[in-house]
């Protein structure tokens, strides 16, 4: 019987000081890539532009939406432009609870959710609002992923010291 060992691949090399270099440098072209690691980090500026009074409701523990003034349509995911008539929105408080409507459970994500992994992604649903919401869904056991969790009430939480991102808003069972 024999015993299968997998090695697994690494991101780890060897530090490499030189590298063998032809006599003839037509040879050159047959030879085999270098690759590097380094780290590489960039720091910009990101503006949030029209969307940074949602920010700032964030930032004050309220979820806001925009509300069409000439054909009432809601959008709970802001819009500076009615996406229905095109024209300006206004700002609008969404209802202190909503409801699932659609959910995923993610077993893979950006690196930045990687370590959160399995974790469960939700359209929320406003009554009386036209657009749906996307945001975690947190206090439900991902392993045990349900249909019936459809139509379960939900309300917000914030991060109590906002980092003006969309993480820091999710949602638990009402
Ligand atoms: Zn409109």
């Amino acid at each position: 019987m024999t015993h299968k060992q997998i090695i697994e691949e690494t991101l780890d090399g060897t530090v490499l000081f030189n590298v063998p270099f032809p006599k003839n440098i037509a040879h050159l072209k047959e030879m085999s890539p270098i690759i590097l690691k380094h780290p590489y980090h960039v720091e910009y500026l990101h503006s949030y532009g029209q969307d940074s009074p949602w920010f700032a409701g964030l930032a004050n523990k309220k979820l806001l939406g925009t509300e069409c003034p000439k054909c009432g349509y809601k959008h709970t995911t802001p819009k500076l432009s009615c996406m229905r008539c095109g024209a300006e929105t206004e700002w609008k408080e969404l209802p202190p609870e909503g409801k699932v409507h659609s959910f995923t459970v993610c077993h893979y994500g950006a690196e930045e959710f990687l370590k959160e992994t399995p974790f469960i992604l939700a359209m929320i649903e406003f009554e009386g609002w036209n657009t749906l919401l996307l945001s975690r869904l947190v206090g439900l056991d991902p392993q045990q992923a349900n249909l019936k969790w459809v139509g379960t009430k939900v309300k917000p939480k914030f991060r109590r010291n906002s980092k003006f991102k969309p993480t820091d808003v999710w949602f638990v069972p009402a």
